[in-house]
C-alpha cells in the first residue's frame, strides 16, 4: 500500500544521463551552468545540484539570494550566480557566501556601490556580472548602445570584482525565419559588447539558454545556462529534443477513499460535475495547495493501475476526485500517477501544461514545498 500523501520522485541516474546527452549534442565544448532556480524547476535544488556537481559542473544559477545561500549551506562549492534582483542590504551576505550578483542596470550598480561606500564594505570583494539587454527588454544594459555599455562595464569593473557579462535569448525555442533573424541579431549585439571590452578578459561571457545551446550554438558563449532541458522538458511544445532526453520527474499521490455514487449526485465544490449514471469515484490526496492546478478541474486526468482516470468536479485545496468506474479493483492506498508513466500510459508535464494553456516550466515550478522530493528507484 502506498502510504505517502503526495510526492515527487526524481530519477537521478536519468538526470545524469540527460546531462551527458545534452553535453554531447553541443557543437562546441561550453561549460555548463546548471540553472537550478525555483527549487530546480520544482525538482529539488539540493538534490539536482549535488548530482550535477558530481558530473563536474561547477557553475550554478538561481533567482534569489535565499536560493543561493541554501545551495552553499548544502555544500555546493562552485560559482552561484543570482540572475535577478537582490536588495543592496544583502551585500554582506553575498560577499560572505561568495555569491555572484547580476548587475541589472547602471542605476542598480550605482546603488550597490554607494551602499558599499556608506557601510564601509570593500566593493572589490563583491563578485558581479552585468546583464546585457539585447532585445528581451527585461533587465540589463541596452546593447543597442555599445559605447554606453562599454563605458558602464569599464567603470564598474574598477569598483566590483566583475567576472562576466551575459544576455538572454527570448525566442531561441521558436523555429521560424523571423525568430532565427531575431536571435542572430541578439547574438550580434552581444558580440559587439563583448568585443568592446575584450581587453578586460572577463572569464564568463554567456548568451545561451537550453534552447540556444542546441539550436543557436556559437563559440562566442563561454557557458550554456542549462535549465529546462536538464529536466528533460521542452522549452516549447513544438520542439524536438535529442533522442534519449525525457522527463526525470514523476509526481505521485494516493487513493484515500473509493465510493459509489448514484445518477444525479454531484461531486465537489460548486457541484460542477453531475453523475449521469451510477459511478465509482476515487479521492486523491493532492490539491491546488500542492501545486496541482485548479484549472485541471473537470479536464485533467491521472493514471491508476495503468489506466486514465478523469477528474470529476473541482480540484480542492488538498484533494480531488476522479472517476474510476471503468478501472476494476481500485482501492484505498493505490498509487496514483499525476505526472509520469504507468504501464502503457504516460502523462508528461508538457502534456498537462497543454491542457491548461501554459508551459511545462510552470507546471513543475508550481509543485509546492509540502510535496516531498525523493529519489526514484527505476529508470525512465
Ligand atoms: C531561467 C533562465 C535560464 C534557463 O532557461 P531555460 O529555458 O530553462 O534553459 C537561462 N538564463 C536566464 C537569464 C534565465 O532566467
Amino acid at each position: 500500500m502506498s502510504k505517502k500523501r503526495s510526492w515527487v520522485e526524481i530519477d537521478v541516474s536519468a538526470l545524469r544521463q540527460k546531462y551527458s546527452i545534452y553535453k554531447c549534442s553541443l557543437l562546441y565544448q561550453h561549460d555548463i551552468m546548471a540553472v537550478v532556480k525555483a527549487n530546480a524547476y520544482g525538482h529539488g535544488d539540493v538534490l539536482v545540484s549535488k548530482t550535477i556537481q558530481e558530473e563536474g559542473v561547477y557553475r550554478f544559477a538561481v533567482a534569489t539570494m535565499d536560493e543561493a545561500v541554501r545551495l552553499r549551506y548544502a555544500g555546493i562549492e562552485g560559482e552561484i550566480l543570482i540572475l535577478g534582483y537582490t536588495s543592496v542590504e544583502n551585500t554582506e551576505v553575498l560577499i560572505e557566501q561568495k555569491i555572484t550578483q547580476t548587475l541589472i542596470s547602471e542605476e542598480y550598480a550605482e546603488a550597490l556601490s554607494s551602499y558599499c561606500g556608506r557601510m564601509g564594505i570593500d566593493s572589490a570583494k563583491l563578485q558581479c556580472q552585468f546583464a546585457i539587454d539585447t532585445g528581451m527588454n527585461r533587465i540589463g544594459l541596452d546593447a543597442n548602445h555599445t559605447q554606453y555599455c562599454e563605458k558602464v562595464i569599464r567603470r564598474y569593473a574598477n569598483i566590483f570584482r566583475l567576472t562576466g557579462i551575459y544576455t538572454h535569448l527570448c525566442d531561441a525555442d521558436t523555429d521560424s525565419p523571423d525568430a532565427l533573424r531575431f536571435t542572430q541579431r541578439q547574438q550580434a549585439l552581444f558580440q559587439d559588447v563583448c568585443v568592446s571590452i575584450a581587453d578586460l578578459n572577463l572569464p564568463s561571457m554567456h548568451c545561451l539558454n537550453s534552447a540556444g545551446g542546441l539550436w543557436h550554438d556559437n563559440h562566442q558563449s563561454t557557458d550554456v545556462r542549462l535549465g529546462i532541458i536538464l529536466y528533460g522538458l521542452k522549452p516549447d511544445r513544438t520542439n524536438i529534443l535529442p533522442a534519449g532526453i525525457c522527463p526525470v520527474l514523476s509526481w505521485k499521490s494516493t487513493v484515500t477513499m473509493v465510493k459509489t455514487i448514484s445518477a444525479g449526485e454531484t461531486i465537489g465544490y460548486g457541484r460542477t460535475y453531475m453523475a449521469d449514471r451510477e459511478m465509482q469515484i476515487a479521492t486523491i490526496s493532492t490539491g491546488y495547495a500542492d501545486g496541482y492546478s485548479r484549472r485541471l478541474s473537470n479536464r485533467g486526468y491521472v493514471l491508476i493501475r495503468g489506466r486514465r482516470a478523469y477528474i470529476t468536479g473541482r480540484v480542492c485545496m488538498d484533494q480531488f476526485m476522479v472517476g474510476v468506474t471503468d478501472i476494476p479493483g481500485v482501492t484505498m492506498g493505490d498509487e496514483v500517477v499525476l505526472i509520469g508513466s504507468d504501464g502503457e500510459e504516460e502523462l508528461s508535464a508538457d502534456e498537462m501544461a497543454e491542457m491548461i494553456d501554459t508551459i511545462g516550466y510552470e507546471v513543475v515550478c508550481n509543485i509546492s514545498a509540502r510535496v516531498e522530493r525523493i529519489i526514484a528507484k527505476e529508470s525512465c
